[in-house]
């Protein structure tokens, strides 16, 4: 099958009989359900990209082996050119939705694509799990499969395991090994876009080292979303019916976020790519790269973010007429330099791409990953700067029914400005509070503050691939010059 459209996508999720719970009753259809249609529309609408005339060679690849195009994503770069072109579809998917949908597919897809290139990694830990992850990418690809993954543990205590969050009763384990496959129990966070996906990957960043040879904690899989046992809790919608004029981003891109109940979940030895191994699961991102591959998404998606909001405060400050005032330029730089940096990282990191084991064109590790640790603390005060240039004017939103109201002449007359109609600020503060005020808003704050990881985790990633020696030593050869 070759990459999918939009309306392939909708019909797929339709049919798929998921267990998916909202605000106390289950969702029998995603793409009608007024809290997810819009966000399965807007997935929908990238997948549809993919049949544009004018950027389908942007948008698609013809596999190695041949055969029908496949989604960019899934391409296995081996050299800088396949990189960039990865890229360039990947900055376009995120410009389509204004940064705000972190989890679209290809964040899973360049996931699953590194792991597959060094599948042999996972053929070490046990005899055909290299295979199957060569299966596994193979199967997506040909099917334009979405997917969503979870991570992390739910945490009963911090002082049984520390961070590692791993209990018994709680965290998702293995119970037994079958003929058929593995059975596990348990709960995990947070599946973005889980209700809008085909699939679940499951598996860690890093897990706790225990003494004994085999961790019941330790696993990678994924299954379809609507394998038996398995339960998608959301939390509320932000999506609340309203408009595009007044709800612009939360009617349009609510990606959802779920935890995941696993009851007695079978999984498919097929579809097992590690198991037990406590060092394995450790080392994969940096083994395969696939932090450095998924941080390429994110990196596009991060500048497609800070253009956006760079944009609307440029026009935010040229309504308000106030665009000329020092302290509002040097908030307008700050912005700006944020966005050259978020690109420049991104671009250093293409350029200084190197093959890595695997004959895989990777993204050199330092810069991409520091777009990560750059918009944990940057995207927040993106977001306070347009509060600090908005002020009340977030606030001075009429509804459109106001705007047709008895009191639409006085909306007019006291709410248009020198170089904007009334109804053009309104519009233009109806999405500055969707992006810094509303509950979608405070989630995309959220979201970049966590969605890789808590900060202290993040902080001492850096410290650990940066190389030092290079620095340390400069300063020991001046301190030890004649
Ligand atoms: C909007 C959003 C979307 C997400 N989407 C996904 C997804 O799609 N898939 C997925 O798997 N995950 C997802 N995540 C989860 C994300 O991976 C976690 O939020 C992240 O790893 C942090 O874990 P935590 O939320 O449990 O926070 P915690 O680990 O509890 O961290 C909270 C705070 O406690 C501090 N802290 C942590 N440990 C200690 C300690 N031992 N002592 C003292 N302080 C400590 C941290 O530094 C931090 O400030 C998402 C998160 C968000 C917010």
């Amino acid at each position: 099958m070759p990459a999918r459209t939009g309306q392939q996508y909708l019909d797929r999720i339709r049919a798929q009989d998921c267990e998916i719970w909202l605000d106390g009753e289950r969702v029998r259809d995603v793409t009608t359900h007024p809290g997810l249609r819009g966000g399965a529309q807007a997935i929908a609408a990238l997948y549809d990209m993919q049949y544009d005339a004018a950027r389908r060679d942007q948008m698609v690849f013809t596999p190695p082996e041949g055969g029908a195009p496949a989604g960019m994503s899934f391409l296995i770069p081996r050299t800088h050119v396949d990189l960039e072109r990865r890229r360039v579809m990947m900055l376009a998917w995120a410009r389509a939705t204004c940064g705000m949908m972190g989890r679209s597919p290809d964040f899973m897809n360049v996931t699953v694509s590194a792991w597959a290139a060094a599948a042999d990694y996972f053929e070490e830990g046990r005899t055909g799990f290299g295979g199957n992850m060569r299966c596994y990418h193979r199967h997506i690809r040909d099917n334009d499969l979405t997917l969503t993954h979870s991570l992390i543990n739910l945490q009963r205590s911090r002082n049984v395991s520390g961070i590692f969050n791993l209990q018994d009763g709680t965290a998702l384990q293995v119970v037994r090994e079958t003929d058929a496959g593995i059975v596990v129990r348990g709960a995990r966070v947070l599946a973005t876009l889980g209700p809008l996906s085909d699939e679940i990957a499951v598996y860690s960043p890093r897990a706790a080292q225990h003494a004994d040879g085999h961790n019941p904690f330790v696993m990678n899989f994924a299954i379809p979303c609507a394998t038996r046992g398995l339960r998608f809790l959301c939390r509320q919608s932000f999506d609340q019916g309203r408009s595009h004029f007044e709800h612009p981003l939360s009617s349009r891109f609510e990606e959802m976020d779920c935890i995941v109940f696993f009851d007695d979940v079978l999984v498919p030895w097929e579809r097992v790519f590690l198991l037990g191994d406590v060092d394995r699961l450790n080392n994969t991102a940096q083994r395969t790269h696939s932090s450095a591959h998924s941080a390429h998404q994110g990196a596009a998606k991060n500048l497609a973010k800070c253009e956006f909001v760079l944009g609307l405060a440029l026009l935010m400050t040229e309504t308000l007429g106030n665009a000329h005032l020092p302290h509002t330029e040097a908030m307008l730089a700050e912005l700006t330099l944020t966005t050259v940096l978020m690109k420049a990282c991104m671009r250093a990191a293409e350029a200084d791409a190197s093959l890595d084991e695997w004959g895989v064109m990777c993204p050199d590790i330092v810069p991409i990953e520091s777009t990560r640790n750059l918009f944990m603390t940057a995207y927040p005060r993106m977001i306070e700067i347009l509060q600090l240039l908005g002020s009340s004017s977030f606030l001075l939103t009429p509804s459109e029914r106001d705007m047709q109201g008895p009191l639409a002449g006085h909306i007019e007359q006291y709410l248009a400005t020198d170089t904007a109609s009334a109804r053009d600020r309104v519009g233009l503060f109806h999405l500055g509070w969707d992006v810094a005020l509303s509950a979608f808003g405070s989630r995309q704050v959220l979201y970049e503050r966590f969605f890789a990881s808590d900060p202290l985790t993040r902080a001492r990633v850096l410290n650990a691939i940066f190389p030092k020696q290079e620095v340390r030593q400069r300063v020991l050869d001046f301190l030890h010059m004649g």
